[in-house]
């Protein structure tokens, strides 16, 4: 296949794999120079298969100023596109669409103090880039960033959240400032348990970082999770007075699905 300057995709060389247990892996590519994103967005990617590209939507978790591309990826057995990907070594080709997008960004909420991530599963990977971006650390007093898995092996990045972030070069002083980190499991002990729906609809998310209530004038909210975790979360989240923000409308809160159920 073409990845000329007509065609829709760059291609891109892997360039570290790791695995984080059986079901997750992230990846780490070069990135062609002319690739601009916004924190916070997806893209295509994918592989050629006979010849075809055989493409899914991935949240960019990368910080957009590196100069690589990160995705964060789940394994779905018989998947169409993961039972190869998680096969990627270093070296081989990736298909990466020219066009990302999405409405995990900044620009669709209105200014406020506080800003809660809030994710389920591999729905961390496009919060991996807000909570690396300067921008969000000057915007906010607060960034909270929530993650529900299953089993304690799901908490991607926990080591990377919690101990290289805070001791970046750069970043390190806002992030101990400001990053707020709550991880719960679902299925295993571990010291915070519960579903993200019934932790913060219970006030136990504010409370255990000493924050404010929830509140829709001053706090706002992005969601990146499986469909039944959106669709809980915006019911809490409207019956409290939040609004949904889009391209065209700014609001208090904006969602994007981690997958589409099939
Ligand atoms: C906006 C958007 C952003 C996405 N970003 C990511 C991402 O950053 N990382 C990622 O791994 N996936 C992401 N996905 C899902 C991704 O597009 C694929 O569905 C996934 O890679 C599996 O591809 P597949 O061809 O192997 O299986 P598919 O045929 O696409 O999916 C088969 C089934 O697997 C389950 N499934 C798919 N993806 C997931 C997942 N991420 N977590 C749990 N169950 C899942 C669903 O039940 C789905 O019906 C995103 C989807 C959307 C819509």
């Amino acid at each position: 296949m073409s990845t000329s300057s007509s065609s829709p995709f760059l291609a891109e060389t892997v360039t570290s794999v790791h695995h984080w247990n059986d079901t997750l892996f992230s990846f780490k590519t070069t990135r062609n120079l002319s690739f601009r994103f916004q924190t916070g967005q997806f893209v295509m990617i994918g592989l050629e298969m006979q010849g075809r590209p055989l493409l899914r939507a991935y949240s960019i978790a990368s910080p957009h100023y590196e100069e690589h591309l990160e995705f964060y990826s789940i394994k779905v057995p018989d998947g169409p596109l993961t039972s190869r990907l998680q096969h990627l070594k270093v070296g081989d080709s990736l298909l990466v669409g020219k066009k990302p997008t999405g409405t995990l960004i900044n620009d669709n909420l209105r200014p406020g103090r506080n800003l809660y991530l809030l994710s389920s599963g591999t729905g961390l990977a496009p919060f991996m880039s807000t909570i690396t971006d300067p921008v969000y650390y000057e915007a906010y007093e607060h960034i909270v960033l929530v993650h529900g898995v299953r089993y304690v092996s799901e908490l991607g990045y926990r080591d990377f959240i919690t101990q290289d972030l805070p001791g970046d070069e750069y970043l390190g002083e806002m992030v101990r400032a400001k990053l707020r980190y709550f991880p719960t499991v679902t299925r295993e002990d571990f010291p915070q348990q519960g579903r993200v729906t019934d932790l913060l609809d219970q006030g136990e998310i504010t409370r255990s970082l000493n924050l404010p209530d929830l509140d829709p004038e001053v706090d706002r909210i992005m969601i990146c999770g499986n469909p039944g975790l959106l669709t809980d979360l915006v019911a809490i989240l409207e019956r409290r007075g939040f609004d949904e923000g889009s391209m065209n409308k700014q609001g208090s809160y904006v969602i994007e699905r981690a997958f589409v159920e099939k």
